[in-house]
């Protein structure tokens, strides 16, 4: 094993040369994500520059039967980028972030996949144009990871999740081939869409090495408030009323009192409503909103412009940190969250949050909710000590139990982070719950296909278990690790030390040994 280790990083390294790492300490950074899941150490991580690298990285995995996993910034919340099988190599995309064009007639640009969700947003308004997939964690989450993901955020009330705003794709895929799927164009027939299969597959389809994505123009005028709520009945009345009256808002979002408190809000329920308008018609569409939201709550603050509801909104952007703080000042390292990410009709909405406060006072956890409203998204996130086997389980239990409350109400059980580790058995119960296995084996079948190696990823859908709950830390900024890795090759110098891909039980990394 460990001679075939060491002729398998050779053959790495004659593609991807000083882009290839093997320093314990580096490869400790890529076993963990955003969620409190760690993983096993990777073989190696490797930095592409272009589509024939990870060609030839996908060939050696099939010569030698290893696993890749492909990611960027690993801001997943359900295990997404967890590493579960020996043998895995890592392929970041932290240095394959250019923006290849541009069109500011067809609406598009084509990027590489590592680019940044707010840094693409950046160069695109100066051609006054925005990719509108706009999660709360858009200044690290990379176009790659919200494409695999199938990402939604802030303007998912009106915008819709990546699923809408993805023209075309190229990918490697199992077989090492190069596919590209998709147009240019909005409407395209052309067979069966594979380019969709790829939105939300995890990684387990193909590895995405470019991607057409569709922009829309920014709006000419925006304006918004922040309003506050004794409740939160009547904050998912008002919800529903805005519906009721055709308003169409971009940005539907809310806090409950816990987060409020926590991100120093005064005491409440929290909901920010953000419309586009065309110039003039500001005060009409401010009037409405105030309509709606008077005889519920009570109006805090109003933006006249993008950039102030942007600043009103920060608050709401802080929702995860402010779960981690809670959980983090309550059992410090020892904490462990687990963020939910269901979605209802709206219409489903009360029921949904009255049945999981219901939930909640059921297990007896701890937790905080926020979300995107907007679209039916709730993401109530309960903690545990992570050493007390009796307390994690009670919130093991909660988080199976809101996701089956989703299935119950017609919702689903992610609406953007997706199964990872997490939801393997409540996507076998989602499918069951509609009309049985079939649909299970259809997708295996589907895997089948792109990856008759099951190389091109791991493939946590379709693993038995779980999945980790070993101790690790939250994620590292992607740029923060690229540049640690990059200062820890220096430093070493030379041939890095071969690891065995021992598996990470704290966070000093273990099982590591010299290659005989
Ligand atoms: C503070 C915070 C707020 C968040 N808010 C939101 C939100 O509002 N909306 C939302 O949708 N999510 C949100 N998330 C979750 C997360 O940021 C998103 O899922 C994001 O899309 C992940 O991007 P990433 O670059 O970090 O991807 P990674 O975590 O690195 O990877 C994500 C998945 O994509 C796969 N992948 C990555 N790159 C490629 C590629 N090139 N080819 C094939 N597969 C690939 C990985 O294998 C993995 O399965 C939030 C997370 C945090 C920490």
């Amino acid at each position: 094993m460990l001679i075939a280790v060491k002729s398998v990083l050779k053959e790495l390294e004659s593609v991807f040369g000083d882009r290839l790492y093997t320093e314990p300490q580096i490869l400790a950074l890529y076993s963990r994500e955003a969620s409190s899941e760690s993983g096993r150490l990777p073989l190696a991580v490797v930095y592409p520059l272009s589509t024939e690298e990870v060609v030839e990285l996908v060939r050696i995995a099939i010569k030698n039967r290893l696993k890749i996993i492909p990611l960027a910034s690993s801001t997943s919340l359900s295990g997404n980028t967890i590493i579960e099988e020996e043998r895995t190599v890592v392929v970041s995309f932290e240095k394959m972030v250019k923006i290849l064009e541009i069109s500011d007639v067809d609406w598009y640009t084509r990027v590489q996949p590592g680019i940044r969700v707010d840094e693409l947003n950046l160069e695109l308004s100066r051609y006054g144009l925005h990719w509108p997939v706009d999660p709360a964690s858009a200044r690290a989450a990379s176009v790659g990871g919200v494409i695999a993901n199938g990402g939604g955020g802030v303007k998912g009330a009106r915008y819709g999740p990546a699923s809408h705003w993805v023209l075309a794709l190229e990918a490697v895929i199992g077989t090492g081939d190069v596919i590209r799927v998709g147009c240019s164009t909005v409407k395209c027939r052309e067979g069966y869409n594979l380019m969709q299969l790829f939105i939300g597959s995890e990684g387990t389809l193909g590895i995405v090495t470019e991607a057409t994505l569709r922009l829309a123009p920014l709006p000419q005028s925006f304006v918004g408030v922040m309003a506050r709520f004794q409740d939160i009945m009547p904050l998912v009345d008002a919800v529903i009323e805005v519906r009721r009256s055709r308003i169409w808002p971009t940005v539907a979002e809310f806090v409950d009192r816990e987060v409020a408190k926590l991100v120093g809000l005064g005491d409440g329920y929290y909901l920010w409503l953000g419309c586009e308008v065309t110039p003039g018609g500001e005060e009409n569409m401010l009037n409405a909103l105030s309509n709606v939201l008077s005889s519920r709550g009570e109006v805090v603050a109003v933006a006249s412009s993008l950039g102030e509801f942007n600043k009103l909104l920060e608050p709401r952007r802080r929702l995860y940190s402010a779960q981690l703080n809670a959980a983090f000042e309550e059992y410090g390292a020892d904490a462990f969250l687990y963020i939910e990410d269901i979605a209802v009709p709206i219409s489903k909405l009360g029921e949904a949050v009255k049945a999981i406060e219901a939930l909640a006072r059921k297990y007896r956890v701890k937790y905080a909710m926020g979300g995107h409203i907007g679209d039916g998204n709730l993401h109530p996130a309960a903690w545990a000590r992570r050493s007390d086997e009796e307390e994690m389980s009670r919130v093991r239990q909660f988080y199976l139990e809101v996701g089956r409350l989703a299935i119950k109400l017609g919702g689903t059980i992610s609406a953007e982070h997706g199964i990872g580790t997490h939801k393997k058995a409540l996507l076998r119960e989602a499918a069951t719950a509609k009309g049985g296995d079939v649909v299970l084996k259809l997708m295996k079948e589907l895997k089948r296909v792109f990856d008759p190696y099951v190389n091109t990823s791991v493939p946590h859908m379709w693993q038995r278990g779980r999945g980790t709950t070993a101790p690790g830390a939250g994620s590292t900024s992607s740029s923060l690790r690229l540049q640690t890795a990059e200062l820890e090759k220096r430093r070493s110098g030379g041939w890095p030390p071969v690891c065995t891909a021992g598996r990470a039980t704290s966070s000093a990394p273990r099982g590591y040994r010299l290659p005989r």
